[in-house]
């Protein structure tokens, strides 16, 4: 079976849904509070397996009731933690406001996550057995460097989402085989607004890029060829919250399992679309056989 590890973050998305954010000194009503299992490490962890892999957690979660619901969610939606520590102090949190409009406010604390600056004993092992490894921007810099680097050094693929966004170092990039910025996210690394053009810049680092395009699809570039675009299957989107880590966690599965990028690409689109059709980020996430059924 196909092995996917992930470095990266977990947090307890805490939202408020109100009518109208309150401003600065004032005080709302809100309507309803939710607490959801996120991250973007915990997501793509969760999509991947789904879309069928043994997939392994590298992070930290606290020694809150956080933690331990963080870490059971993950447990039951087939992810193996042996590799996600529990530390002193909380767990990570997200703190949502989301108003009538659709519109948010965001605060991440990111507290256990912030412990994850260097791999522990064991995780380079861990790494090293893996078909893909998937990183993002939620952890310090320090790991996620490590990560892709120790990933390198075994030849296993690694696949960054550069999110939070912010600049990189470049021995990140040279460590990255495959770029997976959302449209935002590629113009503030490159300055450039255009993906097309923003994706070949980036290949003087990366020798492929994927730029998800929402419901767009998503463009292919790798050197030597020119980019395509893959389109994503025309839905009614009602919650787009984890599209970009649906698609993620699913595209290191297809991948890892050998099938051509372009296949790769249209099956991850499938369960992006599937994800988008429902509420919420991890819970809205597709099995392989309802993507098996929606790819064509
Ligand atoms: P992020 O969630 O990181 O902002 P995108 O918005 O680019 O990233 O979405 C990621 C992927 O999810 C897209 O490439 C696409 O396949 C799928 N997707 C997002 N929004 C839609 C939509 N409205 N309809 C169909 N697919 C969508």
């Amino acid at each position: 079976m196909t092995h996917i590890a992930v470095l990266g973050s977990t947090n307890m998305d805490l939202v408020a849904f109100v009518a109208k954010a309150p401003q600065r000194g004032e005080t709302v009503t809100g309507r309803e509070f939710r607490t959801i299992p996120g991250g973007k490490g915990a997501n793509q962890a969760i999509a991947a397996a789904r879309a069928g892999a043994t997939v392994s957690m590298i992070g930290a979660v606290g020694n809150d009731s956080f933690g331990t619901r963080l870490r059971s969610t993950l447990e039951h939606s087939g992810v193996e933690t042996d590799h996600l520590r529990t530390t002193e102090g909380p767990s990570g949190t997200a703190h949502i406001v989301v108003d009538d409009e659709g519109g948010n406010a965001i605060v991440v604390i990111p507290a256990a996550n912030g412990t994850v600056d260097h791999l522990a004993p064991g995780d380079e092992g861990l790494i090293a057995s893996a078909d893909a490894l998937l990183l993002q921007l939620e952890i310090p810099l320090d790991a996620v460097l490590a990560g892709a680097q120790a990933a390198r050094a075994h030849g296993v693929r690694t696949v960054l989402t550069p999110a939070p966004a912010q600049p990189l170092p470049v021995e990140l990039l040279n460590a990255t085989d495959l770029l997976l910025p959302n449209e935002h996210e590629v113009a503030a690394l490159t300055g450039r607004t255009d993906p097309r053009s923003a994706a070949l810049a980036l290949l003087e680092e990366v020798p492929e890029v994927v730029v998800t395009l929402g419901s767009a699809g998503s463009l292919y570039a790798a050197r030597g060829t020119d980019p395509i675009v893959v389109p994503a299957p025309q839905v009614t989107a009602v919650d787009t919250t984890g599209a970009g880590d649906t698609f993620a966690g699913t595209l290191a599965v297809a991948l890892a399992e050998g099938r051509p990028m372009p296949d790769a690409l249209a099956w991850a689109a499938a369960a992006a679309a599937l994800s988008v059709q429902r509420a919420g980020a991890s819970e809205s996430m597709p099995y392989r056989s309802e993507i098996d059924a929606q790819y064509t």
